[in-house]
């Protein structure tokens, strides 16, 4: 290694008497790519330095909600301002209303919504309000996809084309994880089988509409309004889990370039600016089965917290007014993904890198990938050649083949010159 971190790795061995695995999120730990992890001192832009001095230019990107790049000056200046009014109520604030109104003007099948504090929360508050309003109990998830550490929904595995789940984690009950079908992605007829054979019992498909977390897989043609026509002819609801994909993959999220509508709707990470937030919202008719109107509960000490709005809120604002973000994220999307896969023709090695709104992934595969089992398929040691290969070289990867890629608009051609030469010279020596 020609990269050292001498304080980052004392700070990791600190860490690791004091802390499980020295980290507060286990992806932190790296041990995907068999490294030790450095530690951030500041970030600013596209760029992440660290407390040894290096500089990174990032595409981790707080895994997806710096869409600005880092510590961009008119969040910066909105946090600065809401702290000076106090660093939080316990009341209802204005920002709140303001936020509301961003989300269901922008994001279609939104009529009202509600603020937590994360993703996680915000994907387990839908199903529970999806069970309440139908009074089911049976939840449809996809291998592969990821909606937080919610116990009903950390269950991905079973060969057949329906299973029910078995639970990823220790601690979730079999109980629990049998209330869970999960299904392969882009496949039709399992669905449909699934459908036909319990559709009167499900509450509801939760989707992430593009698959994020397990690289980046995207939904072929018809695939989420199969989902639509499944859980419409069933009574069942259709949540699309947007944490990741809302105001990334479009302004609009998934529904920008798809017509499909679902009922219920989960944001999280880019409508927080960078600090802490989730949301969910959908059909006011749904939505208003929550408590104080109906019996669905659900609550936070921190919702709606006027700090956390005050960075969202202008960070939705500024993404609302500057028009050209997306078709700038694309545009670097694409220049990076023909520059890396006809390198790694050139050199005869199998590289698929599907890209979307400044989303990407790097598969090690012949074939573009459809679901977690081809995804499994990608060539894990040569991902782990070209993440430490980056690395040493000033750009920092996802800690995982298995995590999407993030560009920002902080992203310039400096950086997109350097990346291509970087990342191409690195595919260049697998
Ligand atoms: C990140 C993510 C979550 C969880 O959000 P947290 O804020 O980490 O709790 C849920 N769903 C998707 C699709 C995500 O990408």
């Amino acid at each position: 290694m020609t990269t050292s971190f001498p304080v980052s790795s004392k700070l990791f061995q600190r860490a690791q008497r004091l802390i499980p695995g020295g980290v507060n999120s286990p992806v932190r730990a790296f041990r995907n790519v068999g490294m030790n992890p450095f530690y951030t001192q500041s970030a600013n832009g596209c760029r992440l330095t660290t407390p040894d001095g290096n500089e990174f230019i990032d595409y981790v990107l707080t895994w997806g909600p710096a869409i600005f790049g880092h510590n961009d000056p008119e969040i910066r200046a909105a946090v600065h301002a809401a702290v000076d009014c106090g660093l939080g109520f316990g009341t209802n604030a204005p920002a709140e209303v303001r936020m509301a109104e961003l989300i269901t003007q922008t994001v279609p099948a939104v009529e009202k919504v509600r603020m937590t504090n994360s993703g996680t929360e915000a994907t387990m508050s839908a199903i529970r309000l999806a069970r309440g309003f139908t009074q089911r109990t049976k939840i449809v998830k996809f291998a592969g996809g990821y909606h937080g550490h919610v116990d009903s929904l950390l269950v991905k595995s079973g060969s057949g084309a329906m299973t029910f789940g078995q639970p990823d984690s220790l601690g979730v009950t079999p109980g629990t994880a049998a209330d869970t079908f999960v299904l392969p992605y882009n496949d039709f007829d399992a669905a449909e089988k699934l459908f036909a054979e319990r559709g009167n019992e499900i509450a509801a498909i939760i989707v992430e509409p593009f698959l994020g977390n397990i690289g980046f897989i995207m939904p072929e043609p018809g695939f989420l309004a199969k989902l639509r026509e499944l859980t419409a002819r069933c009574g069942a609801l259709l949540i699309f889990d947007e944490v990741m994909t809302g105001f990334r993959i479009s302004l609009q999220g998934t529904m920008g370039v798809h017509e499909v509508r679902p009922d219920l709707v989960c944001l999280g990470k880019i409508i927080g600016g960078g600090l802490p937030v989730g949301a969910f919202g959908g059909r006011a008719e749904i939505m208003d089965c929550l408590a104080p109107l109906g019996g669905v509960y659900q609550a936070g000490t921190f919702c709606g917290h006027p700090v956390s709005l005050a960075a969202g809120v202008a960070a939705l604002e500024k993404l609302i007014r500057e028009k050209s973000v997306y078709e700038k994220l694309s545009a670097f999307g694409k220049t990076l993904a023909g520059e890396l896969t006809r390198t790694a023709r050139e050199r005869g090695i199998a590289l698929q890198v599907p890209h979307c709104g400044g989303m990407f992934a790097l598969f090690f595969n012949e074939n573009p990938v459809r679901n977690l089992e081809q995804a499994t398929q990608s060539d894990p040691e040569k991902a782990k050649k070209l993440f430490r290969y980056a690395i040493e070289n000033g750009v920092f990867l996802p800690p995982s083949p298995y995590e999407s890629c993030f560009i920002s608009t902080a992203h310039d051609e400096a950086a997109l010159e350097k990346t291509v030469r970087v990342l191409c010279d690195g595919l260049r020596t697998l």
